[in-house]
């Protein structure tokens, strides 16, 4: 079978079968933002990783570097805060083209830098070696929470709303405008500071992870289409989603008026946007911005509702 039948996640759900179990007790291994090692004192310490490669997941020639080393400790530091952690620190593993720029470089370990120092994080060791083809950087993060705290998919129950942190739709809307050549507008240049420069929510994380009737949570990387599906499968409930209430941006549906793009398509399967998508009992109140989008329900289907249209996210396969 090739692996576009198979899928990204019907893959992970294969290594998972064959290398991810049994699990020694009280850790989280495959599924969630970040595997959960349980720790002596009431700490459970968070670990992710994440890939970006030349080519996949960005052009050398379009995204400037110092940018692509924000973005690259940003993707990875956004797992944290979806678990409600607090990152203690990162390894970075490069592959680079042996004609690789040396400026270049220096430009990507500052942006890496900015990110690691926003984030309270440092540099704790890596990899390096040669490409034959292409720049693959591979980013492990380490965060820490109090036992109980971190906040995972699975968590969500039946009459929960569905909330996130923040608008959605900028980064894919950005990256469209890049892809298009659609530049120039000030409302255009913000959506292109969205798609690079994603500001992981690591506050809003840790904050909402300390309030009681926050149950799951994620981080929106393949778009709420696609990431709210994972929190139905791993709670096994169903949601409706009001599209009328997704959290738009003022320069988002402009440059959409514009360009002719449908905002609600792009909010939902754009993917990138690094807010945090959460669920919580109704009546709660965290002490940070967020946006009801729906409701989960018992019944096991996700309903879009405001819309006749079916949304997928993003698929890497
Ligand atoms: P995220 O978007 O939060 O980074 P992914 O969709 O990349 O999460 O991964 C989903 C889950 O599958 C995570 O728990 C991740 O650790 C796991 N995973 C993905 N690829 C692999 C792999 N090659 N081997 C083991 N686990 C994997
Ligand atoms: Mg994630």
């Amino acid at each position: 079978m090739d692996l576009k039948e198979l899928g990204e996640f019907g893959l992970i759900e294969r290594i998972k079968e064959a290398l991810g179990g049994p699990m020694p007790d009280g850790v989280l291994g495959i599924g969630d933002d970040c595997a959960v090692l349980p720790q002596a004192g009431g700490m459970e310490t968070l670990v992710s990783t994440d890939m970006l490669l030349e080519g996949t997941h960005f052009l050398r020639g379009d995204i400037p570097a110092r940018l692509l080393g924000w973005k690259s400790a940003a993707v990875n530091f956004s797992d944290i805060a979806a678990m409600g952690g607090r990152p203690v620190g990162s390894f970075l593993s490069l592959g680079l083209p042996a004609g690789l720029d040396s400026d270049w470089m220096d430009a990507f370990l500052a942006g890496y830098k900015e990110c690691s120092q926003y984030c309270g994080a440092p540099l704790l060791g890596g990899d390096t070696t040669t490409s034959q083809d292409g720049i693959a950087i591979n980013v492990t993060v380490v965060g820490q929470c109090q036992s109980g705290r971190s906040r995972q998919r699975s968590f969500a129950v039946p009459g929960d709303l569905i909330c996130v942190t923040g608008p959605l739709g900028d980064s894919a809307a950005g990256l469209q405008v890049i892809l298009q050549g659609a530049r120039g507008s000030e409302a255009a240049e913000a959506l292109v500071q969205r798609h690079y420069r994603p500001v992981p929510r690591i506050c809003e994380g840790q904050a909402l992870a300390a309030t009681p009737g926050v149950h799951a949570m994620m981080d929106i990387s393949d778009g709420v289409a696609s990431d709210l599906r994972h929190i139905l499968k791993a709670s096994d409930v169903g949601a409706v989603v009001r599209t009328e209430k997704l959290p738009l941006s003022a320069g988002m549906r402009q440059v959409c008026a514009r360009q002719g793009w449908d905002a609600t398509t792009l909010a939902l399967t754009g993917g990138e946007d690094y807010e945090l998508l959460f669920t919580m009992a109704p009546g709660t109140e965290p002490p940070v911005e967020y946006y009801a989008i729906g409701t989960v329900t018992e019944e096991k289907n996700l309903v879009w509702e405001g819309s006749s249209q079916d949304f997928i996210g993003f698929r890497h396969f």
